[in-house]
């Protein structure tokens, strides 16, 4: 009895027994799935979230450049950039292009491009004892150059005073027939549109070791940067003349730059472009100085050339030889043009802009028609500068040609200020606060 009543517990606890270990089983089994399918959907939750953070970074980065245009005026590449995009139909990039077609409305076309100023300058002195040593070159760098601090002064004031760099083709441009027009520049209420250009920046031969920079590069993150070589010989890379100074101010104030537009690169030929000695028939093979390098110059001259275009800087030809475009014969200024175009277009492109040196010119004010002009034209150039202080701005514009008068920055300019023989500097800056006490003539005009 006991036998039979006891088998069947047995058998029951153990069909218990064998189900609690199945259930328990199971449930391990479950945990053990729903624990792969969890972390299966955490990796899906995962890459969705990775996308997610990728688009915004997209995003932002897709409204940055938009900003950047729109700050710089120029609205309509801001709305396509951003209209054209994937974004396109997201809330905020919907609301920005909207926001930019209010802001376009604003701006109004510049009244008279007859009245724009155009400034120039010469390579600025990065160390004022260096250059202002008392040799035989420290009179032509007071009278021509100014220094980094005065030309960090000047653009600071420049922006505060509302003026907005823009390039020669935003003020005229030849239409389809080759008949130079008007362009409108469109900017608002305050701004004020300004020309720059900077002449001879070859860093001359005789400009060693007085304390300017030794060419124009490219730094790690191919930005254009300066090598100078300082007093203790050692080399360095920096903002160290104009262009990079300027490139940094634009970055921190995209509004100084109509359209990304920076200025105007006036080149000689003979000696070299940018720092390097590239002329072949100065430095070649067969020359009197010839650098062994020439072909690598050439090529890394090239490659700064090309990522200053890039950053909005435009070159013009200043003449192979510093020519007095006036002086000389006009078969001479062939044979030099010739070997600009030889020497220099190969690494700088080709342009339609000559700056004329010495401030000298081809002819009077009256219209150009002379065969000077004639050549320059059958070069393929439109533009011409020369130099005129005497007032803020003078241009003509030509059947097929723009001329415009430069204003150069320069310590004559500036002592004339000081001094108030010429105040022609006086709506772009404050001379005054601008001289640097550096200069040696800076304890007799400073009071
Ligand atoms: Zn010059």
């Amino acid at each position: 009895m006991i036998r039979h009543t006891v088998l069947p517990y047995l058998t029951k606890g153990a069909i218990l027994f064998f189900m609690l270990i199945f259930i328990a089983g199971c449930a391990a089994k479950d945990a053990q799935h729903s624990s792969a399918s969890s972390s299966l959907v955490k990796k899906e939750q995962m890459k969705k979230e990775q996308m997610k953070k990728e688009q915004r970074k997209q995003k932002e980065q897709l409204l940055t450049n938009a900003e950047v245009s729109a700050r710089q005026y120029d609205y309509q590449k801001a709305i396509n950039l951003l209209g054209q995009s994937d974004f396109s139909k997201d809330k905020d990039v919907q609301s920005t292009i909207h926001e930019y077609k209010n802001q376009e409305k604003k701006l109004a076309v510049w009244p008279d491009n007859y009245k724009i100023p155009h400034l120039f300058f010469h390579s600025l002195i990065v160390n004022p004892s260096r250059a202002f040593d008392g040799d035989n070159k420290t009179q032509g760098y007071e009278d021509y150059m100014v220094t980094i601090n005065e030309f960090k002064k000047m653009i600071n004031q420049l922006y505060e005073r509302g003026f907005v760099l823009v390039n020669l083709q935003d003020i005229a441009k030849p239409d389809k027939k080759g008949k130079m027009v008007y362009q409108d520049i469109k900017l608002p209420a305050g701004k004020k549109p300004l020309v720059l250009s900077q002449d001879d920046v070859s860093y001359y031969e005789y400009m060693k070791n007085d304390g300017f920079a030794k060419n124009l590069t490219l730094d790690a993150n191919g930005n254009v940067t300066n090598t100078y070589v300082n007093e203790k010989g050692e080399s360095v890379q920096g903002a160290y003349d104009l262009v990079p100074i300027v490139d940094n101010f634009v970055k921190n104030h995209p509004d100084f730059s109509y359209k990304g537009h920076k200025g105007m690169i006036a080149l000689t030929g003979y000696n070299g472009v940018l720092g390097y000695r590239t002329s072949e028939s100065d430095y070649g093979p067969n020359s009197e100085n010839p650098n062994p390098n020439i072909k690598k110059d050439q090529q890394q001259a090239k490659k700064v050339a090309d990522a200053m275009k890039r950053e909005g800087w435009k070159f013009a030809s200043h003449t192979w030889g510093h020519l007095d475009a006036k002086k000389v014969t006009l078969c001479h200024l062939e044979k030099d043009t010739t070997k600009w175009k030889k020497e220099v277009e190969p690494i700088v492109g080709p342009t339609d802009t000559i700056i004329f040196a010495f401030g000298s010119d081809i002819q009077d004010w009256k219209p150009y028609s002379n065969d000077k002009y004639q050549y320059l034209k059958s070069q393929g150039f439109h533009y011409y500068a020369n130099v005129d202080a005497t007032k803020t701005y003078w241009s003509q514009s030509g059947p097929d040609y723009y001329r415009q008068a430069r204003i150069n920055v320069d310590g004559l300019r500036m002592s004339e200020a000081l001094t108030g023989r010429n105040n022609v500097l006086k709506q772009f800056f404050n001379v005054n606060q601008i001289f640097d006490p550096l200069r040696p003539a800076a304890k007799k005009l400073i009071h």
